[in-house]
């Protein structure tokens, strides 16, 4: 019986996706200082609690990755002293990719120290923009895939991770720690942000052919320590206690760097089926259609607003103000957020069978069915609902990825509310 009740067609759709300008700005890790410490041999951190700097010290002075935003440089500033070294001493500034959580503050720290800025050739043009929330910051020297970054015996290899920016660069460099060569990887970003569109970009076209060359190159390099522009790539809050606690270096992770490209690579292909599904679901149809109404035709007009105003939230309108009680014909609209459902009084109508009443049993004849409402929390929904007096239709069930129960309203309609149990 569950599946044939699963043969549901959703009239409507409600989106539960946040609307962007709700997405965090960043976290409270974004600006948080923490102590900086070494990551080993010539590699220290020098970022916030999220947002990661790294210094590589050399005899010749230091290489800086990263600058997060022009607010957090005192709290970089303060951790390179802290570790003994000086501000003054940065040579060379280089980014994980052009957005302003790691380069907003180049220009600063070039301006400071007299550093040289080198970017990635396809970066280069944002991070020279004078936009708003853009470093605007001279490029002294432009790099390419492989380019070598060198400094006082110290060598840094920059790696074209495109996709999250045309420019993301993943940074490789071998680090000497107590008589071992580790390999170091510091991950661009392997992230599609909320947003981002990977199916017909006008103004990034080979977006999607990008981010597959990423992880494919991500996948072929040869890791001991996992690092990235953000400490929540590899779990830096985790590792960071382990560190001070001494014992194994807790950032020589190959298996979570592996195991972190892999859950990254299937979040890329889940948003990029989901992408390219909906960009072929008008194929061959030269128009686009919107969800617009469902209509019931209703005993009294009345009760029913009365009914979807107090147990779902609706507002009701009766379409030129008060009825006539004579009329042989009432309209109403109920509206709530972009949900719309037309009423209609008809003098003479026959009532609702009562088989049409039992969802179970209604999908033995064929037609419009059951119209149905998205909803968070499916059990506390039901237990309100209840409350008031709702009929419940059909008990919630329980379903891997969703859970739904129906309800009646007040004319015996079904109407099933769901609850998707993934995120998105
Ligand atoms: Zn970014
Ligand atoms: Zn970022």
């Amino acid at each position: 019986m569950r599946a044939t009740v699963r043969i549901a067609v959703f009239l409507i759709s409600i989106s539960v996706l946040l609307p962007l300008a709700a997405r965090a700005q960043g976290n409270a890790d974004f600006h948080r200082a923490i102590p900086s410490f070494k990551i080993a041999g010539n590699l220290y951190y020098v970022g916030t609690a999220d947002l990661a700097v790294y210094l590589v010290t050399t005899p010749q002075g230091n290489i800086l990755i990263n600058s997060d935003y022009k607010q957090d440089i005192p709290t970089i500033r303060k951790s390179i002293e802290d570790l003994g070294f000086k501000y003054a001493d940065t040579k060379i500034i280089l980014i994980s990719h052009a957005h302003g959580d790691h380069d907003e503050g180049v220009g600063v720290i070039k301006s400071d120290t007299g550093a040289k800025l080198m970017v990635m050739d396809a970066d280069v043009a944002s991070v020279e923009s004078t936009a708003q929330g853009r470093p605007g910051a001279k490029v002294d020297r432009v790099l390419h895939d492989r380019d070598a970054v060198e400094l006082g015996g110290a060598k840094l290899t920059a790696r074209l991770t495109p996709g999250h920016t045309p420019g993301c660069t993943t940074w490789t460099m071998q680090v000497a720690d107590g008589g071992r060569t580790l390999n170091a990887v510091i991950v661009g970003s392997p992230n599609v942000n909320p947003g981002y569109i990977l199916v017909n970009n006008k103004n990034y076209p080979q977006i999607a052919g990008d981010y597959v060359k990423t992880f494919a190159l991500l996948k072929s390099l040869p890791v001991d320590l996992f690092l990235g522009a953000h400490g929540a790539y590899f779990n830096l809050k985790e590792k960071l206690p382990k560190m001070t606690a001494g014992g194994a270096n807790p950032f020589i992770d190959s298996d979570g760097y592996k195991a972190y490209v892999a859950e990254r690579e299937q979040a890329f292909e889940k948003e990029l089926a989901k992408q390219s599904a909906d960009a072929h679901a008008g194929n061959g149809v030269g128009f686009d259609i919107a969800w617009n109404h469902v209509a019931l035709s209703v005993p009294n007009i009345a009760e029913s607003i009365a009914w979807y105003e107090k147990m779902l939230g609706f507002k009701g309108t009766v379409r030129g103000g008060q009825p006539n009680p004579n009329a042989r014909q009432i309209v109403a609209d109920l509206r709530r957020g972009d949900i719309t459902i037309e009423l209609f009084q008809v003098a003479g109508a026959a009532p609702l069978p009562d088989s049409r009443k039992n969802p179970s049993e209604d999908f033995r004849t064929h037609g419009v069915k059951h119209f149905g409402f998205e909803v968070k929390n499916l059990p506390a929904v039901l237990a309100e609902l209840k409350a008031k007096g709702v009929q419940i239709a059909l008990d919630m069930r329980d379903a891997p990825t969703e859970r739904f129960a129906f309800i009646s309203d007040n004319a015996g309609n079904a109407i099933e509310l769901i609850e998707h149990k993934a995120a998105r």
